[in-house]
């Protein structure tokens, strides 16, 4: 391509930082174990950044992206960066930055670092927040980064927090670029974004008001930037795509107006959200260049190429950075194709937002079948996408090649029968209008329920999972290599449910469970055993700190082939004269942690999600299993960034929710688990999913979650968890006893069960039979006095 063609520019707001191989998280490890020394570990750093900027700059993008790398959290980088760490750690001035920042992580102290969490269920919410506070040493607390599955540290203010250039790290990683010789763009999270993502640690504080203790270091930072010979700062200001407060708003137009005084240009970046109200606001706030995201609110481009000054640049996210499809680049062309002539000169292309969401390459993907693997661009192929796109506006045949590959994949995507199944797509045409109803209203079903079960007040029971010990996992383990026969393997698994069920009923709980000894995953086991979804070898994306994640991936139409855990279930019951719940995961849940198709809506794939699940909530009524609960702990998190879409995603969620629910008979009582949330906001539409029993985590909040669905007289009836089940710590019979009745006090009596917070496959056997124990004797007590 030649320079007189060079009208268009191409970047990306971030890359992934984890490394092909997940470099990034074995050298972490190695390094909390003390196995690598800390500057063995920047060495490892410096070493993924020049790959990841060679990775840019060979795909032809015009700048490479500085500031996107941390060894733990972009936002725990900012926290050292602009010298805010809370005081509460004590840090002294000649503690090296590295140690601060992995305290800052990870906490100081035995049970209290997230590092506590790493054996986690991959896609477990509960995971995802600082456990067990030591005052002194507590861990930042870590929460979602806007809609992602990616948790950031969350910075803590206090009127007295201050603001310093404190840390160096940002300006050696621009040296270590231009000393590559690569053209630099840096990448900063804006001022009002900082803010926002953290918590006022003081009652009443209104952490906006440190606002112009902040801006004269971002000032500095700028000047710095500007000093090294940066040839753009991208300032990313996600909080402008959600519902702002008024005075944050209006914050945004002094706080640029200052920045830009700096005079080194700025790209406001935007992304995960449109703008709706903020639109005007994003174009004429006094920066160089605004980053949108195409892919999320194509809707906007339009009226953002008008708006927009004309002198400003415009970075048109049109690559989604948040999926894992190859772009349909003749579509993205026709998108592009009028903003080009509207912006002259001005116009860059761009994944829509950090490709840190999404896996690093498809290059190492050999087990995948070539179809499915040919729909697919992972973050260097998306990076190639850019420069195809680039190409081919500027009309150079170098683009054909690639446009003609890429045209194939769309074609044979669009036209695969592995990704359209007619059944299903006739099943969800014809589904029967009250499909999403149980037969009987909830008090009727109660009674029905009731009848069967003879269950004690304050029944027992848990949510699932006991703990995955180092047998069930050495067993999988070898499974999965071949060393272990399925037979040996099954019978290994059946053996773990037997030990499981005995010592329930030692433990003398009401509800039993078979274990989920033969899960590897939530999610993962029922995807791995329905059509339409597919698994990567390598396809991790990075949860928190040196935690990834390897969603599946939903391709097609979704179905269920044969039974998935029945037998399990039968086996379990066949062991015990206690009801023996059946356990299955949610259609909300599966979609929420999964790569979703982007060929039709959410609500549809949901819906095919559903039906599957509804047919194994049959078969198991069927064989006898007459408690069924279908966990959905993501309901919550899949709520969109915007309020005004809250009602349509509720309505789709729980309408999928009751279908997978509503196939059995009144007697059959179906369950559904959530972790921590917020609830009090969605509070109608948890009680329209209408499962007969819900279990909750509140333990933590001392039971005062609870307070909303008794405000709100919660119809059905409830579980609320008893105790934490992220410490090993073993709670006391009066403990459970005192949060019993304050449950008492909102929820009435006669609609309690009696379970912990969440799925005990972290914990060792003998702290959680201890617990248990305590649990069932606290219940026993509950019932002599109600
Ligand atoms: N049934 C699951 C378990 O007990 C639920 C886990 C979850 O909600 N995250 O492990
Ligand atoms: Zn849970």
């Amino acid at each position: 391509m030649t320079n007189t063609h060079k009208t268009i520019s191409t970047h990306i707001p971030g890359f992934p930082r984890i490394g092909a191989a997940r470099e990034l998280k074995f050298a972490l490890e190695r390094n909390w174990r003390g196995e690598l020394s800390d500057a063995e570990l920047e060495d490892v750093g410096r070493d993924l950044r020049a790959r990841h900027w060679a990775l840019q700059r060979d795909a032809g993008l015009d700048f490479v992206t500085v500031g996107d790398f941390a060894f733990y959290d972009q936002v725990a980088n900012h926290i050292q960066l602009l010298g805010c760490e809370p005081a509460r750690y004590g840090f002294q001035p000649d503690q090296p930055q590295l140690s601060r920042y992995f305290t800052m992580a990870r906490g100081r102290g035995a049970a209290n670092t997230h590092a506590a969490h790493a054996d986690h269920d991959a896609g477990c919410g509960c995971g995802a927040r600082d456990a067990d506070a030591l005052p002194a040493a507590a861990a930042l607390e870590m929460t979602k980064w806007f809609d992602t599955n990616y948790h950031y540290l969350v910075p803590e203010f206090t009127p007295e927090t201050a603001f310093t250039l404190a840390c160096e790290r940002l300006f050696d990683e621009v040296a270590e670029a231009k000393a590559l010789g690569h053209a630099v763009k840096a990448a900063l999270i804006g001022p009002l974004t900082f803010l926002w993502l953290g918590k006022a640690k003081t009652d009443g504080f209104d952490r906006l008001s440190l606002l112009d203790k902040l801006l004269p270091i971002y000032g500095q930072i700028l000047d710095r930037l500007k000093a090294q010979g940066v040839q753009w700062v991208q300032i990313d200001e996600p909080i402008l795509g959600i519902d702002l407060p008024a005075p944050w708003r209006s914050a945004f137009e002094n706080s640029y107006w200052q920045l830009n005084q700096v005079g080194v240009p700025l790209l406001l970046a935007t992304y995960f959200s449109p703008l709706e109200e903020n639109l005007s606001l994003a174009c004429r706030l006094p920066v160089a260049g605004l980053h949108v995201d195409g892919v999320r609110a194509p809707q906007e481009l339009a009226s953002i190429a008008d708006w927009l000054p004309v002198h400003k640049v415009l970075s048109v996210g049109i690559v989604d950075g948040r999926n894992i499809w190859r772009t349909d680049l003749d579509a993205a062309l026709a998108v592009l194709q009028p903003i080009v002539d509207k912006r002259a000169g001005k116009l860059w292309l761009s994944s829509s937002c950090s490709l840190l969401h999404v896996p690093f390459t498809l290059a190492a993907e050999t087990a995948l079948d070539a179809e499915t693997r040919s729909w697919l661009a992972f973050a260097t192929e998306k990076l190639a996408e850019l420069n195809t796109l680039k190409q081919a506006l500027h009309a150079d045949a170098g683009a054909d090649t690639a446009l003609a590959t890429s045209r194939a994949a769309i074609a044979s995507r669009r036209a695969s029968p592995r990704v359209h199944q007619q059944a299903v797509r006739d099943r969800l045409e014809h589904l029967p209008a009250g499909a999403d109803q149980r037969r009987a209203h909830f008090a009727e079903r109660q009674a029905a329920q009731r009848a069967r079960f003879r269950l004690p007040n304050f029944p027992t029971t848990t949510i699932g999972s006991f703990p995955q010990t180092p047998a069930i996992r050495a067993a999988r383990a070898s499974f999965k290599r071949g060393d272990l026969s399925l037979t040996d393997y099954e019978a290994a698994m059946r053996a773990e449910i037997a030990d499981a069920v005995q010592r329930q009923e030692a433990l003398g709980l009401d509800v039993l469970v078979h274990g989920e000894a033969e899960r590897n995953d939530m999610v993962e086991y029922f995807g791995e055993q329905l059509d339409g979804f597919a698994f990567t070898q390598h396809g991790w994306v990075q949860s928190y700190g040196s935690r990834c994640v390897k969603p599946p991936i939903i391709y097609g139409d979704v179905s269920r082939p044969q039974a998935m855990t029945v037998s399990w279930t039968v086996h379990a019951q066949s062991l015990t004269g206690k009801p023996m719940k059946g356990m299955l995961t949610g259609p909300i849940t599966i979609l929420q942690w999964s790569f979703v198709r982007d060929d039709q809506p959410r609500a549809r794939t949901a819906l095919q999600i559903a039906l599957a699940i509804r047919d194994e909530v049959a078969d198991l009524e069927h064989a006898g299993i007459g408690i069924i609960q279908i966990d959905e702990p993501a309901v919550r998190e899949g709520l969109p960034l915007r309020r005004s879409r809250w009602t349509a995603y509720l309505d789709w969620a729980t309408h999928a929710f009751r279908v997978s629910a509503s196939a059995v008979g009144d007697a059959t009582q179906i369950h559904t688990h959530m972790c921590y949330a917020e609830f009090n906001d969605i509070l109608p539409q948890i009680a329209a999913m209408d499962a007969d029993v819900i279990t909750i985590e509140t333990s933590r909040s001392d039971m005062e979650l609870l307070n909303g669905f008794g405000q709100f007289r919660y119809p059905n009836e409830i579980g609320p968890g008893v105790y934490d089940i992220h410490s090993p710590r073993v709670p006391d019979q009066q403990e459970m006893v005192r949060l019993l009745h304050k449950a008492s006090a909102v929820i009435p009596p006669a609609n309690l069960w009696v379970n912990p917070d969440c799925g005990l496959k972290t914990r060792g056997w003998a702290e959680t039979e201890s617990a248990l124990r305590n649990m069932v004797a606290a219940a026993h007590q509950l019932r002599a006095v109600y």
